[in-house]
């Protein structure tokens, strides 16, 4: 083959491309080609601040030296290992580690490849743990109105995104939602949780009693309503549900797959609102976003319901070819390290008022009818454009883009959740960018 006939046409619809259009995208490519820290690189040699940490995993900062060089050594060392039937000792390390971080009493970690994988898992967990004490009667799941849990059937299933749901037809059946927490009418303008709304946990009550609770496996929320626009609980509204679970026999899982891992500045979400729930499903942050890697955390009683019960159940029939994949075991290794060395989650936590007071600086600028704030996430929302939804929070993403600023929209609403290196600076950089971009929006 000559050197000309390798060289492939530069086809922008040969990548389908997820939640993108194609079409759209490659009128005008927005590329990045290499990043450092707080940093990307654009293909025309732009810096663009990442006020995102990527898709809400980078929570590290970029090319971090002790994790790109963990990686490099263990795909030196040994590449692959058999997940099934064999270990190696990183996956162990890992897990291990990763325990002393967890609330007490998640003493256990399945790992996985993603965070929608994480949801599978964790909601096959919940019915297998009901038959493994007998309880197979337990087979329903609750979710909620505008929660993301991926993009697999069950985690479309129990996710209240309609648009992710109405393209696939039948969905898995024994689900019900209870209603989302949004309220800007009594909560606007939210620092922290939000003040009204703890009343809306009494849903798993209301559905739970219409179902008979006997029937109710395991309800599942995001802390924090992440990628349907920020949406922070109500204050007490998660202890409520681990009132409503305790009484009933219903497990309770958080996915913190966006709030784990510093986010909330504590290590998990689950800290932060000192409410520990039964099943905790993690990933993005677990590896700095970097290699792939999900981890599922169960507390003792579950893991012993397997181990000491039926035969046919103490080898649980589920699992990856990549569960636990040593390069991925590594790169979780060396961001735990660099969390921990590096004081990222005490950071955060340090950063929380100064970013809350920063974003909420925006309350007045053209088209906000609403901010929230918690932990290093915040969303901006904006008064969509007269019968075209999406459009004006989709022009502030593209021009934030041009003008240095990673943002995401989600309909209306910017998000925002930068790496937890970010300095003080860098929050004031955000702002400023930002607001004459509102400003000039149609
Ligand atoms: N759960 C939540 C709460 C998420 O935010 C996400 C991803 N944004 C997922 C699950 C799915 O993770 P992944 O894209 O890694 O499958």
């Amino acid at each position: 083959m000559n050197e000309q006939s390798r060289i492939i046409p530069n086809n922008l619809e040969a990548f389908w491309m997820p939640f993108s259009a194609n079409r759209q995208f490659k009128q005008a490519p927005r590329m990045f080609v290499a990043a450092k820290d707080m940093h990307y690189t654009t293909a025309d040699g732009r810096q663009v601040l990442d006020g995102t940490a990527g898709l809400w995993c980078v929570n590290a900062g970029h090319c971090r030296p002790k994790i790109t060089e963990a990686i490099q050594a263990q795909a030196a060392e040994l590449d692959y290992a058999p997940a099934f039937q064999m270990g190696h000792p990183k996956a162990f390390e890992l897990a291990s580690r990763l325990t002393t971080i967890a609330p007490a009493g998640l003493d256990h970690v399945f790992f996985t490849n993603s965070g929608s994988e994480s949801v599978e898992t964790a909601l096959k967990i919940a019915l297998a743990y009901h038959r493994a004490k007998g309880d197979g009667a337990r087979f329903r799941l609750i979710g909620r109105e505008r929660g993301y849990h991926g993009v697999n059937f069950g985690g479309i299933s129990v996710g209240g995104i309609v648009g992710n749901r109405k393209m696939f037809g039948t969905l898995l059946t024994g689900v019900d939602h209870m209603r989302h927490t949004h309220d800007p009418e009594r909560n606007g303008y939210s620092r922290g949780a939000t003040e009204y709304g703890a009343e809306l946990a009494d849903d798993l009550l209301r559905i739970a009693t219409l179902h008979d609770p006997s029937t109710i496996a395991a309800v599942i929320v995001e802390p924090v309503a992440g990628s349907t626009g920020v949406l922070p609980p109500p204050q007490g509204y998660l202890k409520r549900l681990r009132e409503i679970c305790d009484q009933h026999g219903i497990l309770l899982i958080f996915d913190e797959v966006i709030t784990g891992y510093g986010r909330m500045g504590t290590a998990f979400a689950a800290d932060y609102f000192g409410v520990t729930p039964d099943i905790m499903i993690t990933a993005k942050g677990l590896t700095n976003g970097v290699i792939p890697m999900g981890a599922v955390f169960v507390k003792d009683t579950i893991y012993e319901a397997f181990m000491s019960g039926p035969e046919h159940m103490i080898e649980f029939a589920h699992g990856y070819t990549y569960s636990g994949n040593p390069i991925a075991a590594a790169a979780g290794l060396a961001t735990l390290e660099t969390y921990r060395e590096e004081g990222l989650f005490e950071r955060a936590k340090a950063l929380e008022p100064i970013w809350a007071d920063a974003i909420h600086s925006l309350k007045g600028t053209r088209h906000v009818i609403d901010i929230r704030t918690i932990g290093l996430i915040g969303a901006i929302e904006l008064e969509p454009l007269a019968g075209e939804p999406t459009k004006r929070a989709f022009s502030a993403f593209v021009r934030a883009f041009e003008d240095g600023l990673l943002i995401r929209t989600t309909g209306d609403i910017i998000a925002l959740s930068p790496p937890l290196m970010i300095s003080e600076a860098q929050i004031g950089e955000i702002v400023e960018t930002l607001k004459p971009i509102l400003d000039g929006l149609d």
